[in-house]
């Protein structure tokens, strides 16, 4: 028997051409198109405006294949942990984030991950596979169903900051915002999406190429080349200054400031030197920080610095003006929160 294809990989033209094709009407592939997409149908079945004879021709060449939420862990401030199984029963995770004036979905790219930060439990999973647009998609849609089941309010807000890295997946990634964007899909707008990336300067200039209109976030972690390289071994293939030069290609192109995120650790760039280099590359290109709190994981060593430290940061770069948020936390209890995802249940 040849292996049924995945219906969610065909475009909505070549859906339409498979009905032709079937000397059936083209305008059937749009009907079945809506119940992929925007009604979110698991299953031929419950396509009820088709008939049962197309049904089951669409049964005999097609799979619909979905994701399966495993596992809901709740954490006491409401953030909400999703255990995601793919198809072939790999496991991703994406963390719903409630505040009060929104709820955010964080949502996963790749299945583990290839880059090595030293700080972030992700690192030492091996990545095993990019994420199907379809697969990024179905994250949305689950913990928008969340959002609306347990805040009584739509997801308002999606971050790319769950497991892997975004820009080493780029089609799939771009595909899956097009559909969370489009009339077809959530209509959700790209001003409420922002892609997160550990800062790969090719790929930044070809996201300002492609004029997305979605928000970019740069987890920074260190304005000196020598420190950044050892928490995040990506710095030496593509330095500071690399990214520097990409983002302010990224800025004229797409006028869209950069937000930097940042966790100052104890003794590793919580000393005067270290907030004069962000300072000065902050001045660079349009951009704010976010200071994110450190999530320990096990056994790495590192510290999230003290309290004087973090107010010395947020106070120079208040004085140079440039924006900083203080982000804490959240979902910590569950091991939801940034850098924890790690399939730990
Ligand atoms: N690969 C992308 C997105 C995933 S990580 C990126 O690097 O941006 C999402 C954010 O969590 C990044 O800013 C990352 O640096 C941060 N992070 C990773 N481990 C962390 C930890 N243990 N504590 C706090 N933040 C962490």
């Amino acid at each position: 028997m040849t292996q049924k294809q995945d219906i969610r990989a065909l475009t909505k033209d070549e859906l339409r051409y498979f009905f032709e094709e079937q000397k059936d009407k083209a305008f059937r592939g749009n009907q079945v198109y809506e119940w992929l997409w925007r009604k979110g149908a698991h299953s031929f079945d419950d396509m009820t405006n088709i008939s049962l004879t197309t049904r089951k021709m669409l049964n005999e060449h097609f799979v619909i294949n979905h994701i399966e939420v495993d596992d809901m862990q709740k954490s006491s401030d409401g953030t909400i942990k999703n255990a995601v199984r793919l198809h072939d029963g790999l496991i991703v995770e994406s963390v719903l984030i409630p505040t009060d004036t929104r709820t955010t979905a964080c949502v996963s790219s790749q299945v583990g991950c290839s880059l090595n930060c030293t700080f972030c439990a992700t690192a030492r999973l091996k990545k095993m596979r990019n994420l199907n647009p379809d697969e990024i998609y179905d994250q949305v849609v689950a913990t928008d169903q969340q959002s609306r089941l347990y805040q009584n309010h739509k997801l308002s807000n999606i971050v790319f900051m769950g497991m892997g890295e975004p820009l080493l997946n780029y089609n799939n990634v771009l595909k899956a915002i097009d559909k969370i964007t489009s009339d077809e899909g959530l209509a959700m707008s790209p001003k409420r999406i922002t892609l997160s990336t550990v800062g790969l300067p090719k790929m930044i200039k070809k996201l300002a190429d492609d004029e997305v209109k979605f928000n970019l976030a740069v987890s920074l972690h260190s304005a000196i080349d020598e420190i950044r390289s050892k928490m995040m071994p990506i710095n030496e293939k593509s330095n500071l200054a690399e990214l520097l030069e990409s983002l302010q290609y990224w800025y004229v192109k797409t006028k869209k400031q950069i937000t930097f995120e940042y966790v100052v650790w104890k003794g590793i760039n919580d000393k005067k030197k270290d907030i004069e280099a962000l300072v000065d590359y902050c001045k660079k290109v349009p951009s704010k920080v976010n200071l994110i709190e450190y999530n320990a994981i096990e056994e790495d060593g590192f510290m999230q610095a003290d309290e004087k430290a973090i107010a010395y940061y947020v106070r120079e770069l208040e004085r140079n003006n440039i924006t900083v948020n203080v982000r804490r936390s959240r979902g910590k209890d569950i091991d939801a929160a940034c850098g924890q995802l790690a399939n730990k249940k």
